[in-house]
């Protein structure tokens, strides 16, 4: 992307082990190697997307504040992994938990996985503790109503590391959601409701501001592109993409395509200088631009900023966190619409897919750039990309404002190859079929209130968005291949009531 996306090469979880002084010199030495020994360990594995760093014994409430407020005050950290070795008191972390604003993970192993039946002894005993250790630990956390994500098993486990790993992803998407720019290019589609929202309180809540231009400011970074430039990304449009003799260089509608490359230039500068890593447009907005921007929205979306079309900035913001949750997986992350259904009796299906906007990550195949004349918007016509989705496991989220807080909702699906060609649809489509049902997913989804602008990813998981709802501290509501109609109202009561009084029994307040 640009200068507005931090470097995330360099960022870290810091490994913190809990123990006391009471044990000596000798044994907090060994308590410091075996935890050198788990880091790197768990550095070494796959499922972990960033650096894990061993960086100190919490062995008394100076060194823990110390270490809590040097996290959060260092860019690079996105969080802390805790682990009691041995025994350590609690009230000594009740002075770090209470300042320490990243996220955390409990991870409850032990050094050894196995007991030394015939071997054991008070030594070996007095060492490996975490077994109550970290209980006593959990204790003052649920004491203090933190939330952190506990994860229980041998640290050599690949399923300890793989949720660990998906935890890293939800810190990581975190992290690079607070202090983000999300631009509102034009407003809201006129009254339309669920892509509306407070954006103070998305401030507060998810850490990215959200903040309108008008339509004419980005027209102008548009005019400013260079002919030579947009020469140089039309080439680039001919070897990437299929296209039919007319829209290539000398065609007749050739021009269409300039139009949208010179779009696509002028979209990048503009939110390079506005350092935003999301974007929203609307087709009722469109002023001094002369096509509602297709292929740019396409692409850019492609190279990892968030978008949500009609003023969606939830969306948008969405969509750049699950990209940075998964930069580094298979499968791609798109901005998409539920449009269509199949309603055949051997299996309900959804087609997915919007006026335009859907990210070429998620393409099956190579995409052919067309330009085809749009109902709405009075533009002229637009070029866009052209694909199927390819199939595989994928979740669709939404994150929406309920007036006094954000609920996530979360299904899973299967996306499937279309059971035959739509030559006539001249816009990137996805089918999925929904989980458990399709009855359930939509009603489950309709009763939780959930947008019809999801995001849909093949590479994040329904545990990767829970994590980041609990760091978030907001609702998640999971319509998963478990999920019944009658079990996501009862949550949905449940859940009514609890974030109601939440607030007031928050340690934290
Ligand atoms: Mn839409």
């Amino acid at each position: 992307m640009d200068n507005s996306v931090k470097n995330r090469s360099s960022l870290e979880l810091w490994f913190v082990t809990g123990s006391q002084c009471l044990y000596g010199e000798e044994t907090l030495k060994q308590v410091a190697d075996n935890s050198k020994e788990i880091a790197e360990g768990l550095n070494a594995s796959d499922y972990i997307p960033v650096k894990i760093v061993f960086k100190c014994i919490g062995e008394s409430p100076e060194s823990i504040r110390e270490v809590c407020s040097l996290a959060n005050n260092t860019e690079a950290c996105i969080g802390l992994v805790i682990w009691c070795h041995t025994f350590s008191p609690a009230k000594m972390w009740i002075g770090g938990l209470s300042i320490l604003s990243k996220p955390f993970a409990h991870l409850h192993t032990q050094f050894n996985r196995d007991l030394p039946w015939g071997e054991i002894d008070m030594d070996y005993m007095n060492l490996h503790q975490s077994a109550h250790g970290d209980r006593e630990f959990g204790f003052m956390c649920s004491r203090m109503r933190l939330e952190r994500k506990v994860i229980v098993g041998h640290w050599q486990d690949e399923e300890v590391q793989q949720r660990l790993g998906n935890w890293a992803r939800a810190a990581k998407g975190w992290h690079a959601l607070q202090g983000a720019n999300v631009c509102r290019i034009g407003d809201n589609m006129r009254e339309v409701a669920v892509t509306e929202g407070d954006k103070v309180a998305a401030e507060s809540r998810f850490g990215y501001s959200v903040n309108g231009y008008g339509v004419g400011e980005l027209a102008s970074f548009v005019n400013d592109v260079r002919d030579e430039e947009v020469d140089e990304l039309c080439a680039i449009y001919q070897s990437e993409y299929t296209l039919e003799p007319s829209l290539l260089k000398g065609g007749s509608r050739h021009e269409s395509v300039r139009d949208a490359a010179r779009i696509e230039l002028g979209l990048r500068n503009f939110l390079k200088d506005k350092g935003a890593i999301a974007f929203t447009t609307t087709f009722e907005d469109l002023v001094g631009l002369k096509q509602l921007p297709g292929i740019a929205v396409q692409r850019l979306m492609g190279d990892g900023y968030g978008f949500g079309a009609e003023g969606d900035w939830k969306t948008a913001a969405l969509v750049y966190m699950m990209k940075v949750m998964t930069e580094d997986l298979h499968g791609g992350t798109s901005f998409m619409e539920d449009y269509t259904y199949h309603l055949h009796p051997s299996g309900n299906k959804v087609l997915g897919s919007h006026m335009l906007e859907v990210c070429p990550s998620i393409a099956e195949t190579k995409p052919s750039l067309e330009v085809h004349p749009l109902g709405i918007g009075g533009k002229e016509d637009p070029a866009r990309l052209v694909f199927d989705v390819s199939a595989g496991d994928a979740v669709n989220a939404t994150i929406v404002d309920l007036g006094n807080r954000f609920r996530m909702i979360v299904n899973e699906v299967e996306i499937v190859l279309p059971e035959n060609p739509m030559p006539k649809l001249p816009v990137a489509r996805a089918v999925w079929k929904a989980k458990p049902d399709f009855k359930t997913s939509a009603a489950s989804w309709i009763y939780s209130g959930g947008s019809h602008h999801p995001v849909l990813s093949k590479a994040a998981t329904s545990e990767m968005l829970q994590d980041f709802a609990d760091i978030a501290g907001i609702e998640m509501v999971l319509i998963d291949g478990e999920a019944s109609v009658a079990g996501v109202r009862k949550d949905l009561r449940v859940n009514e009531v609890y974030y109601h009084m939440n607030r007031g029994s928050s340690f934290a307040g």
